[in-house]
Order: C-alpha cells, then structure tokens, then sequence
C-alpha cells in the first residue's frame, strides 16, 4: 500500500499553500486522478481536496450582457457546464463538446479543472510494467514501434508521441479561452494555446501550470460562433470512448456569405489541441467551398507524420476537417445525441 496524507482546502489561498509542497496533488472530481492512483501510476504523498473551494460559479464577465464572455469556476462539472442555459445558448461548441466526451456518469462528477489537467490515455503510461519517459523521465518510449492506433501524428518528440484526451480542451482551443490560475506567485491568465505543451525532451510535463499553480476560472471572450459551429468527434464507438480525431470549428460569415473569421482545433493528433494559424488565414475572406476546405486541411495536416499503427490517422482528419467546415459554414453541427456522422 502506498500512504498519502488527505486534505481538505477550504479555501483558495489554503489550496495554493498546501499544493507547493512537492508530491502534492489536487483534488477535485477525481475521475482521473484516482484511477492513476490505484493503477499506481500516480504516487502523491499529499492529496489536497478542493472540492469546498468557492469556484463553482458560471458568472457573465463584464457586466451582465450578451455581448460579454462566461467565467467558468474550475469545480463547475462538466455537466453543469455544457447544461447551462448561457453556454448552450452562447457557446454550443462548447457544450457539443463537452456532451461528446466520457458518459453521463462521469460528466456529473468530473470538473472543468480537472478535464484541464487530465493524462493522456496511452497505454504504455498506464501500464507501469513497461518503460515511459512521462511517467518515468528516462525510461524511454514504449509506443515508439509499440502499438500506435491512438497515438499522435501531430508535434510528437522522439521521448513521447502521446495526444491529450480531452474534447473540452479542442473547442476552448477553437474559442480562445484563457486559463486563471492562483499560486505561490500570485495570478495569472495563459491563454488556452499556451496552457498544454508539445512532449520535446520532457513529456512528464503536460502543461505549464508552475508546481502549486491551482487553476481557478477559464474565461470564454464574447464572441461563441454559435450560428456557425461544429465539433465532430471519430471513434473507434460512437459513445464512452476517446477521439481518435476530433474537430472543433467556429466560423463568422457576413451578410453576402464570405468568412469573416475562422477558428479550427484538432483533438486526439497531438500532445495538445493542435490549430494553425495558416489554415485559419486561408479560410478568412474566403467563400465556403470544398477547395478551400481542402487547403485549410492539408494546412493543418503540414508535417504529419504516422508511427504505423495510426497512419489512418492522416486521412481520417483530412475528411473530418473538411466535413466539419462544411457542417460549420452550412450551419447543421454534428448532433450529439445522434452521433452517426451524415
Ligand atoms: C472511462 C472514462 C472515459 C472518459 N472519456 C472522456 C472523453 O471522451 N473525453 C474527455 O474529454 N474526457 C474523458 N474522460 C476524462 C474525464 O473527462 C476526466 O477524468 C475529468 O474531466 C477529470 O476531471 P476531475 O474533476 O475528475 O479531475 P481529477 O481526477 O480530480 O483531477 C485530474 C487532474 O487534474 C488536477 N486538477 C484538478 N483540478 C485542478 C485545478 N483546479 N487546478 C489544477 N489542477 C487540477 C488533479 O490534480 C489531477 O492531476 C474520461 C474518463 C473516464 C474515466
Ligand atoms: S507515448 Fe508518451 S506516454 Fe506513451 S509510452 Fe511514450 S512517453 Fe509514455
């Protein structure tokens, strides 16, 4: 048996002091972190619980307007949040994505900040009979000529080829949140691109969360692209399981039908929710068309690289970026009720 102390911060300031110290943990739905306990994947010394911390507040930023952004608390669960009548109404790529994820179950419990922060589902990481330069830095890359199907094709390091797992995570990316976070430094903002890493030569670090740092809110700016959205998310069944590719689209056209402005993330390709800013000039000024939609994938797909087993990969998003768009432009998201992809 491996001992920890638990813990339970009452609140923010009490949560960032208990959390810089080394082999420390927090708490929240615990749909992830207890399993990588019990797998011993995880081994903290210490296990802060924040679930009594005050951030469970959907709150309308600046002011109480239409035209303002949503703060989400970090302890919001992912249910509350796709569920919120503001988000569904002003943010349906949001709550699309969030409903495409894990099971009704888990949605109850898991947490905004804690889908942040989850682990990737390789599973060599998972299985500690087996070397992982994430989960041991140093041992080396068991996926590496191992079994690849759900591995990345996308900013992958010679040390790590794993993706993160979330959807949430792909249409912040699409929506340009930015991340609060508190800690022994004080507060700080980091914008949703800059918030997970690409592996390079030190994959046990997913993010750029500094030790202790505690994620409080993430902020959505105004503007929800909520007439002309999709996520489209492909897997190996259509529910309770992780995207092998995922799209998240936001699109503004104007009156006469051109792009104004065009958001695309990938899920399930990369070490994060993967955008090019190439793909994205592309499309802005352009007419919808399948021949822009094309450009924009292959824009995108620019160094992909397949390790075999996930070689399918490359063209399974070439199609779904290009379908997404369209679903996107035309204004028919993807259900995600009915999942069957039309
Ligand atoms: C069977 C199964 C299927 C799933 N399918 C999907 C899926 O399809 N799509 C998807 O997106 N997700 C999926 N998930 C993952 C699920 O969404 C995550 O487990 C969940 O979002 C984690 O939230 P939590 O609150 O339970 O986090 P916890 O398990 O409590 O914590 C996870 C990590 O985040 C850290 N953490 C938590 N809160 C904070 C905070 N506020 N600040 C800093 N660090 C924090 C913890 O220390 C820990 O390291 C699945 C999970 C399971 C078990
Ligand atoms: S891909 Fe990353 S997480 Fe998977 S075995 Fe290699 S180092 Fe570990």
């Amino acid at each position: 048996m491996i001992r920890f102390d638990y813990a339970r911060a009452t609140d923010v300031a009490g949560a960032v002091r208990a959390g810089a110290v080394e082999h420390t943990r927090f708490l929240a739905g615990g749909t992830n972190l207890v399993d990588l306990m019990k797998e011993n994947v995880e081994r903290p010394l210490h296990v802060v619980d924040i679930n009594r911390l005050a951030l469970k507040g959907i709150e309308d930023r600046d002011g109480s307007t239409e035209g303002s952004g949503l703060r989400l608390g970090a302890l919001v669960t992912n249910a509350d949040t796709a569920y919120d009548p503001r988000v569904q109404a002003r943010y349906p790529l949001l709550a699309s994505a969030i409903l495409a994820g894990a099971s009704p179950q888990l949605r109850n419990v898991a947490t905004n900040g804690g889908n942040l922060n989850q682990r990737t589902r390789c599973y060599y990481f998972y299985d500690t009979a087996t070397p992982c330069n994430k989960r041991e830095p140093g041992s080396g890359c068991s996926a590496i000529g191992g079994v690849t199907r759900i591995h990345a094709i996308l900013g992958a390091s010679a040390h790590c080829i794993a993706t993160h797992p979330s959807d949430l995570c792909v249409a912040l990316a699409a929506l340009e949140a930015q991340v609060l976070v508190t800690g022994p430094g004080g507060e700080r903002t980091i914008a949703l691109a800059d918030y997970h890493r690409l592996p390079g030569d030190a994959p046990d670090r997913d993010n750029t969360l500094a030790p202790g740092e505690l994620v409080t809110a993430i902020d959505l700016p105004a503007e929800g692209f909520s007439d002309h959205y999709t996520y489209l998310k492909l897997r190996d069944r259509l529910s309770y399981a992780f995207a092998l590719v995922s799209v998240a689209v936001g699109l503004k056209l104007d009156d006469d039908g051109v792009i104004r402005v065009a958001r695309v993330a990938l899920g399930g390709v990369a070490h994060k929710p993967w955008r090019s800013s190439e793909a994205e000039a592309l499309l802005q000024g352009a007419r919808p068309a399948e021949g822009v939609f094309r450009a924009a994938a292959e824009a995108l797909l620019t160094g992909a690289v397949g390790q075999g087993g996930n070689d399918f990969k490359i063209e399974l998003a070439r199609r779904a970026i290009v379908r997404a768009l369209k679903q996107a432009a035309d204004g028919t998201p993807q259900s995600q009720s009915d999942k069957r992809v039309r």
